[in-house]
């Protein structure tokens, strides 16, 4: 059984177009943002709205690959060509654009795109190990709130900056609620639907409205599990995808695993728990930036080196969602998800003896069918385990 809500939530990028446009109308500023490094909080204090912008949908990379080269990661190649090709509504209505030296793809991108829109480039600390490396993202946020202010003409005050850090964490606390329901046997949500409620939360508008939305989906998943039903065939295998981001548009591998009998029942990526796991310290006598500085900085993201908060958080989510097998799912030429990728299979295999797979692929449908063939074989592997 498939909640009601869930039809309201698809529906929610269209509606949230229109929303812009009345925000625009009423001169409210739009923040565009590409990576789980960018502080939501700051764009929120300065009154603006912040949005999405990573590329998720293959139409645009044709047009990109005119400019940049073809063995560059798709999200990458994506996201450009929807700001040169103007076909990104949430890209045309951003005033400012925040940005971050993560990944060599990303950052080279963000300096052609320059040319198009007012871009902020925020210098990520390469690792956490160092004790200097909270006191440099802390610089990075104050640079970033005076350009803001700048840019936007706006002050951003401590007060709304604790506003911001309560909404947010409101909006990470309800969207791990809504993501741990899949810890229970039978999963009561479908994978495909899982992503689509977490991936629609970067185009909210407003994320009151978001998350009153997800607090309802829960209820009705409640429900629904409380019946005991689940849209997923008893004993289906449950898999965790971990890797590169994965959105609506990139969903091919997410949805091959379910046709093939698997159910998707934990994603591990920065476009999952991996950003709702860390909470920005509440507490009134703390420096505010301070608390987004240290909050955002233990994101297990593989651009970091050493890296070991993903295996920390890997191997609790094999243990909390009762995983059977792991999923690595790398974009192509994506260097740090997929050298890592060894040490990540590595990990589930010696740690809990489970299956791993790593999938390297792109945004194209070109693949489909050999994917098809491993998955397939991948999740009869891990069946009945
Ligand atoms: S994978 Fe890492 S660099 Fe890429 S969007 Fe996520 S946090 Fe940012
Ligand atoms: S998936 Fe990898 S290569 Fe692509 S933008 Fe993210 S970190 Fe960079």
């Amino acid at each position: 059984m498939r909640p009601f809500t869930m039809n309201v939530v698809q529906d929610m990028r269209e509606q949230n177009i229109l929303a812009l446009e009345h925000a625009k109308r009423d001169n409210r500023k739009v923040v565009g943002m590409y990576c789980a490094f960018a502080p939501q909080e700051l764009a929120l204090a300065a009154g603006a709205i912040p949005v999405s912008l990573c590329g998720t949908r293959h139409e645009p990379i044709a047009a990109a690959e005119k400019i940049l080269p073809r063995n560059l990661c798709p999200l990458v190649k994506s996201s450009f060509g929807f700001a040169i090709t103007d076909t990104c509504p949430y890209f045309r209505f951003s005033d400012f654009i925040v940005a971050e030296t993560t990944c060599d793809g990303k950052k080279k991108m963000f300096e052609l795109l320059r040319e198009y829109k007012p871009i902020h480039m925020m210098h990520l600390p390469q690792g956490t190990d160092r004790p200097a490396a909270v006191a440099w993202w802390l610089k990075e946020l104050e640079i970033l709130k005076e350009r803001l202010e700048e840019n936007l003409g706006v002050e951003i005050t401590r007060q709304n900056l604790r506003e911001a850090i309560k909404l947010c964490n409101r909006e990470r606390l309800v969207m791990k609620r809504l993501h741990e329901m899949n810890r229970l046997d039978p999963a009561p949500l479908a994978g495909l639907d899982m992503l689509t409620a977490i991936w629609m939360k970067g185009f909210n508008v407003d994320k009151e409205d978001g998350i009153n939305l997800i607090n309802q989906l829960i209820g009705e998943i409640e429900e629904i599990a409380a019946s005991g039903q689940s849209p997923f065939q008893p004993g289906a295998p449950r898999v965790l995808l971990t890797g590169c981001p994965v959105g609506i548009g990139s969903e091919k591998v997410v949805r091959l695993v379910e046709e093939c009998g698997g159910a998707v029942v934990c994603f591990e990526s920065c476009s999952g728990i991996k950003t709702m796991e860390n909470l920005a310290d509440e507490d009134e006598d703390k420096d505010p930036l301070a608390a987004i500085a240290e909050c955002y900085l233990k994101i297990p993201c593989s651009v970091m080196t050493p890296n070991p908060g993903r295996f920390e958080l890997l191997g609790r989510l094999i243990s909390d969602y009762q995983v059977d097998g792991v999923i690595d799912l790398t974009w192509q030429a994506c260097h740090t998800y997929i050298i890592e990728d060894v040490n990540v299979r590595n990990y589930v295999k010696d740690s809990f003896g489970i299956s791993s797979i790593q999938l390297e692929t792109d945004y194209s449908n070109s693949d489909l069918e050999q994917l098809k063939t491993r998955i397939s074989a991948f999740i009869e592997m891990i069946s009945g385990r």
